[in-house]
Formats: structure tokens, C-alpha cells, sequence
């Protein structure tokens, strides 16, 4: 059987050549051979086997346990032990930064990442943490069901951003974490593509509930019979199993402590949502109305609601004016629109609660010493949505790919400024590596009021007298003549097409032409005050407590929410400062084709991700550089056995001095530099051979 390394090389760092098909051309001969990992430097690339491979076992877990990155072959474990190690022997907060597209593999490489860290910590009969290991892995079956639905490039793909934090305690044990949750894609709560599902939760109580659980939701065994979840015309898919998925779920809410009351709550307001999708209007002369009460009582049931307030709240408005209240009664389409933002609204709020719930169940929990918490470090795992361009875009991706914007500016910073700025610090001759610095296109959209955001919520503010193409002038006028963006031109003959409809952002990884229908609203987000007033006014506590500002007065001024874009901003702002405070670690994820195959590696596909992880800039910046660097008097502390003249101690001079003599012995004279304060080795291949000579010797 080949070895590992015989298949293609594992860092790309040795290649012999740097260019984009030379770099892809290797992927895909390791992908051939069963290798998906390969690294750049200490960068992880990963390419998606489609197929259950055999490494994640316990044999491979003892193989990186406390090993040096380049001493065994590429794999994510090394990178999950390099973190590991950084947080545990330097206390160093830590993160690693998972990316790639939707399918690439980014949530699979999130839970192999869990499950090495689970498996490498201390069990030594700690309950507490047994409990958390067990509450950090049980806790992705939930969000999972709620958060994750079957889209045409996932079966399995995570409708939000992630980022876990595991807080560990001064012996490297989990005793704790945190998730953070960004941005839900809740539309897909009332509309699917073709061959796409809702969120996996309906589903799993269709499929998995009890026949008396279903009557009690009101339910019926049969997708069909529901509007917002049929849409896809997929209601089974092959590599879903919903009905253990939705036992699974069960066992997992109880095992994080959320209480029946809670958990019964949970699966009442997914029927309510399956049942509000079936609302039907009617406006017979100028009064809107619900043709199917029965449907109306449902709801009601299910919310411990009145059936009167939901009807009442699904076809009228109640606004104050000049002191006065008053009822509106909606247009039709006003009533849909209002129902949908309501199961939309719900759904997202019910995320939110379970996230929660989730977090009360791994928090740190300060009992017993807690001196023994001040030494608290934390790894942070972040699985984020991945650029998308799509044949139609629109706000959502809008945001997406501002996201990725952010991220890749964080990437730049980190990687490939420090890189360059640490040689300049260290008086090492380095050859300038041109690289596109994305600042200008996170300016576009996020800088105070030149911004796309800024744009966007100014339009907001004008309530009813702005349209999504006066919002397009807008940011024609203001970001006129800006390099990454243009509006859709359309030729004046096309007499059809009167509107120019679309703006187009020229992105660190392409060009994407967004769709500005439907932009102002999105960014609003209304849900009207009504809904709000609706679920607090329910009986159940669960539920009141999840809309705590439908207590507010009608009449009272109500501070205008932030909008949906500045709240994603902030949060990705946040994100970021938060990156920044830690050593970051990066798993790049590939997507070798589309068909979800084993065995096909679709060259243009990968290519075109490559280009846009910017992976062969990172090779660049990494292969003009070194592989290793260490401070002298680290070096010569961890080799000096491997020579006469450093062992036991070196007495002759510096560190620097005993780095030299050991170097020189060694005949490494040519792979390395000698920096002010540390040592940088070129090649891995050298680090390798001095890892190996201390080997023998202890
Ligand atoms: P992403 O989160 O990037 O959208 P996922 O992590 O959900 O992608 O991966 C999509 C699918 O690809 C998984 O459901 C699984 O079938 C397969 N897959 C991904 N990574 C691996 C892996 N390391 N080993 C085996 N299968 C994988
Ligand atoms: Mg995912």
C-alpha cells in the first residue's frame, strides 16, 4: 500500500512549481489517492471525499496527540492539536477559522474538530467534564434540526453562521462553551426552490412524532397537506433519516436540560408555522378575510392565544395617531405578507431561544473553586456560510458575501501582513509579495454613510415613499465612479426593460451582480406590532417570555429598530475584533464537484475556488518565506541535545550564537536565516530532520 506521502506532496509549500494549475493538478492527485488534506504551511486545505473515510478513528486521534504540525501527514487533527497545544502549554486563546463553500465540508470539519478535542482531553472520572464533552457534540443534533435544511448543493446544509467557543480550565479540561449564532436564513420558513426543503425540524415531527403527538399539534402524517413545506417537492431525501433524526433531537433536548414544558413549547410553534402556511384570504368587497377559521383555532390552540387575536392580528393593524388608536384593516396582500413575516418572525425567535437554551447548558458554571476558572482559555470554531453566487442574488447573499469580505480582510491581515511585517521586524531581506487588500470593498459597504448599508437604511427611514429603484439612484449617485461598483447597465433600446434593476459588486472572488427587489424590506424587516402584542398576550410562559416587547404600550413612541443590515454589520464587526484577540488557525474547504461524488474532481469547479480562498497568494507569501521560525532561545532549548557543542548547555555565547554552531553542524547553514530575535527555517523538511535527531536521543 502507498504511504501517505506518496501521493502527490503534502505541503504545497514544496512544489515545485507555484502557479494555480500546478497547485490544483496536486489536489487532485492526492484526492485520487484517498488523501483530502494538504497544507499551505500551516494552513489546511481540505477537499470533500463525498465518501465515509477511515481516519478519524482513535488509532488516528494517538497518531497527532501532542505532535508537531509537520511531524506526521497532513490531516485536520494536527490542526486541532496545534490549537490545542497553543491554548493548553501557552495559554493562548485560540480559534480556527473554518471556510469554503456551501458542500465543502465545513460543518463535517467543525464536528471532527469537537470530537478530536473531546477525545484528547482528560476523562480521568470527571463528571462535569464528561458532561460538557457530551452537552458540546449532543448541542450540533439540535441546532442542526432547526438550523440546517436540504438545499440543491447540501443535503445537509447549515442555513446559519456558527461560531462555538470551548472554555477550557488550567489543565486544558472543557468546562464550558458558548455558540453564537449569525444570521438565520429565514425565508426559506416560507419558501423553498425546486428541489429543496424547509428547515429539517418540520419534517422530523412529521415523520418522527408519535400519532398522538402529531394530534396533538393538530397535524397530519403528510407534507403535502402543508404549504410552507411542500414548495420543493422533495419531502424525502435518501441521506435523511427523519424520524430517528427527530428521536435523536428528543434525547438531545433533554440531555442539554431543556424542561418538557420547554421542549413541548418548541414543537407546538413549529405547528403553528406548518399551519399558518395553510391561512387563506379572501377580499370579498373591500373586506379582507380568513377563509379557513378552523386553521385560525389551530394556531390559536397550539400558541395558547385567543382565536380571536390571531385573526384579528393576521387581518388588521392597530396604529396610533395624533394620540388616537385605531384599527387598519390589511389589503390582501398586506394579510400574506403579514403572515409570512409572522412565521418567519416566529421561527427565528424560537432559533433563538433553542441557541439559548443551548448556551445555558454549556455555560461555565463557576461552582465549586472558582480560582480554578482564572486560568479560563478558549478555542473558537467558526463554520460560516462561504461565498455564494447564485443565479439570482439578493439580500442575503448580499450579506454573505460581505461576511466573506470581512473574513478574508481578517485572513490578509493576519496571515500575509504579519508574515511580511515580522521579516521587516526581524531585518530579514524579503521581497515585497503584491496582494489585493479587500479594505476598499468592506469600505463600500460598510463605512458610515457612504456605504452600502448606510444607503440602504436611510432609504428605510422613509417609510412607503421609497422603492427598491429609488434606493438603486441612490447608490448610484453616492458610490459613482467607485472601482467595485457599477450598476447594471441595460442597452436603451431594450424598450422592455425601462428599469435598471441590478447592482454589481466586483468581490475579492468575483463578480456578483445583486438583485435590488425586495432590498429595502429585507433590510426593515417588518413585523408588525401586532404579532409582538399577539405572542406576549399567550398563556404558555414559554412563549410570552420569547417576545418580551409585545408588552410595549400602542401608543407610545416605539425606537425604531435597527435594521436587518446594521445588525448583521455590527455583528460581523464584532466577529471580527473578536478573531483578532485570538491565535487564529485556518481549514479551507473544497468542493470537488457538484454531483456530491467520491470519485469526480471537477477541475474548473476547484480552480475557481482556489481563486477565490485565495490559496495560491497564501502559497506565494508562504513558499517566499519560511516554514518554521522560533525564538533562539526556544530553538536551542528544544534541539540542543542533537549536538556536542549545545549539550547539556551551550557556554560559548548567545542563544543565537548556539543556534548557529547547531545549525552550521547540522549542514542546515543554507535553509535558514538568521533573524534579530529568531531563528526561520525554509523548508518543513528541515524541521522534520531536526525533529527526528532530538527523537532518537530522548
Ligand atoms: P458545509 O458545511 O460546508 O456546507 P458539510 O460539512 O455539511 O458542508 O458537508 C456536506 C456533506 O459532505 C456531508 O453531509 C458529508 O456527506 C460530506 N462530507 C463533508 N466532509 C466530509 C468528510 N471529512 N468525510 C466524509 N464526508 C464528508
Ligand atoms: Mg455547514
Amino acid at each position: 500500500m502507498a504511504s501517505y506521502e506518496e501521493v502527490g506532496i503534502g505541503d504545497a509549500v514544496l512544489l515545485d512549481e507555484i502557479s494555480t494549475s500546478a497547485f490544483v493538478d496536486n489536489l487532485r492527485l492526492r484526492f485520487n489517492g484517498g488523501k483530502i488534506y494538504t497544507y499551505i504551511g500551516e494552513v489546511c486545505v481540505s477537499v470533500n471525499p463525498y465518501r465515509p473515510v477511515t481516519f478519524y478513528g482513535k488509532d488516528y486521534v494517538n497518531q497527532y496527540k501532542g505532535r508537531e504540525i509537520f511531524e506526521r501527514p497532513p490531516h485536520i487533527f494536527a490542526i486541532a492539536d496545534a490549537s490545542y497545544k497553543a491554548m493548553k502549554r501557552r495559554g493562548k486563546d485560540t480559534c480556527i477559522v473554518i471556510s469554503g463553500e456551501s458542500g465543502s465540508g465545513k460543518t463535517e470539519a467543525s464536528k471532527i474538530i469537537m470530537r478530536y478535542i473531546a477525545a484528547v482531553t482528560n476523562v480521568a472520572g470527571q463528571q462535569e467534564v464528561e458532561r460538557v464533552k457530551n452537552v458540546l457534540l449532543q448541542s450540533n443534533s439540535i441546532l442542526e434540526a432547526f438550523g440546517n435544511a436540504k438545499t440543491n448543493r447540501n443535503d445537509n446544509s447549515s442555513r446559519f453562521g456558527k461560531y462555538m467557543d470551548i472554555n477550557f480550565d488550567f489543565k486544558g479540561d472543557p468546562v464550558g462553551g458558548h455558540v453564537q449564532n449569525y444570521l438565520l436564513e429565514k425565508s426559506r420558513v416560507v419558501l423553498q426552490q425546486q428541489g429543496e426543503r424547509s428547515f429539517h425540524s418540520f419534517y422530523q415531527v412529521l415523520f418522527g412524532a408519535t400519532d398522538s403527538e402529531l394530534s396533538r399539534l393538530k397535524l397530519k402524517r403528510d407534507v403535502n397537506s402543508y404549504h410552507f413545506i411542500r414548495q420543493g417537492g422533495t419531502p424525502r431525501v435518501d441521506s435523511i433519516a427523519d424520524k430517528a433524526d427527530y428521536k435523536t433531537c428528543q434525547q438531545a433536548f433533554k440531555t442539554l436540560g431543556f424542561t418538557p414544558e420547554q421542549i413541548d413549547a418548541v414543537w407546538r410553534i413549529v405547528g403553528a408555522i406548518l399551519h399558518l402556511g395553510n391561512i387563506e384570504f379572501s377580499s370579498g368587497g373591500d373586506e379582507t378575510q380568513i377563509q379557513n377559521p378552523k386553521v385560525v383555532k389551530n394556531i390559536a390552540e397550539l400558541l395558547h392565544v385567543s382565536p380571536d387575536e390571531v385573526r384579528k392580528a393576521l387581518c388588521h393593524r392597530v396604529i396610533a395617531a395624533r394620540g388616537e388608536v385605531m384599527e387598519k384593516r390589511h389589503t390582501e396582500s398586506e394579510a400574506t405578507f403579514g403572515r409570512d413575516a409572522f412565521a418567519k418572525a416566529i421561527y427565528e425567535r424560537l432559533f433563538s431561544f433553542i441557541v439559548e437554551g443551548v448556551n445555558k447548558a454549556i455555560e461555565v458554571r463557576y461552582e465549586g473553586l472558582a480560582a480554578r476558572y482564572k486560568y479560563n482559555t478558549v478555542i473558537g470554531v467558526l463554520d460560516i456560510y462561504g461565498f455564494e453566487i447564485f443565479e439570482q442574488n439578493s439580500f442575503e447573499q448580499f450579506c454573505i458575501n460581505y461576511c466573506n469580505e470581512k473574513l478574508q480582510q481578517l485572513f490578509i491581515e493576519l496571515v500575509l501582513k504579519q508574515e511580511q511585517e515580522e521579516y521587516k521586524r526581524e531585518g530579514i531581506a524579503w521581497q515585497n509579495i503584491e496582494y489585493f487588500n479587500n479594505q476598499i470593498i468592506c469600505d463600500l459597504v460598510e463605512q458610515p454613510h457612504k456605504g452600502i448599508i448606510a444607503i440602504t437604511d436611510e432609504a428605510c427611514l422613509n417609510v412607503g415613499k421609497v422603492t427598491d429603484q429609488m434606493l438603486l439612484e441612490a447608490m448610484e449617485n453616492k458610490l459613482k465612479g467607485h472601482n467595485h461598483f457599477t450598476t447594471r447597465k441595460l442597452s436603451p433600446m431594450d424598450k422592455e426593460l425601462k428599469h435598471v434593476e441590478e447592482f454589481r459588486i466586483k468581490h475579492y472572488a468575483g463578480d456578483v451582480v445583486y438583485s435590488i427587489k425586495g432590498f429595502l424590506e429585507k433590510n426593515k424587516d417588518t413585523l408588525f406590532q401586532d404579532f409582538k402584542r399577539l405572542m406576549y398576550s399567550s398563556s404558555d410562559p414559554v412563549i410570552s417570555d420569547m417576545w418580551p416587547e409585545g408588552a410595549q404600550d400602542i401608543t407610545m413612541t416605539t425606537k425604531r429598530p435597527l435594521t436587518a443590515g446594521t445588525l448583521f454589520k455590527n455583528s460581523m464587526v464584532a466577529l471580527v475584533k473578536n478573531l483578532a484577540s485570538k491565535e487564529p488557525y485556518y481549514i479551507r474547504c473544497i468542493k470537488p464537484n457538484d454531483q456530491k461524488s467520491p470519485v469526480i474532481f471537477d477541475q474548473e469547479r476547484v480552480v475557481h475556488q482556489v481563486n477565490y480562498l485565495g490559496l495560491v497568494e497564501n502559497l506565494r507569501v508562504r513558499r517566499a518565506g519560511f516554514a518554521y521560525r522560533q525564538s533562539y532561545d526556544r530553538f536551542l532549548r528544544r534541539y540542543k541535545m542533537i549536538s556536542q557543542y549545545t549539550w547539556p548547555n551551550f557556554h560559548g555565547g548567545t542563544d543565537r550564537e548556539g543556534t548557529k554552531i547547531l545549525v552550521e553542524e547540522q549542514g542546515f547553514t543554507n535553509d535558514v536565516k538568521y533573524g534579530n530575535t529568531k531563528l526561520f527555517i525554509r523548508s518543513p523538511q528541515t524541521l522534520f530532520a531536526l525533529e527526528q535527531g532530538r527523537a532518537k536521543l530522548i
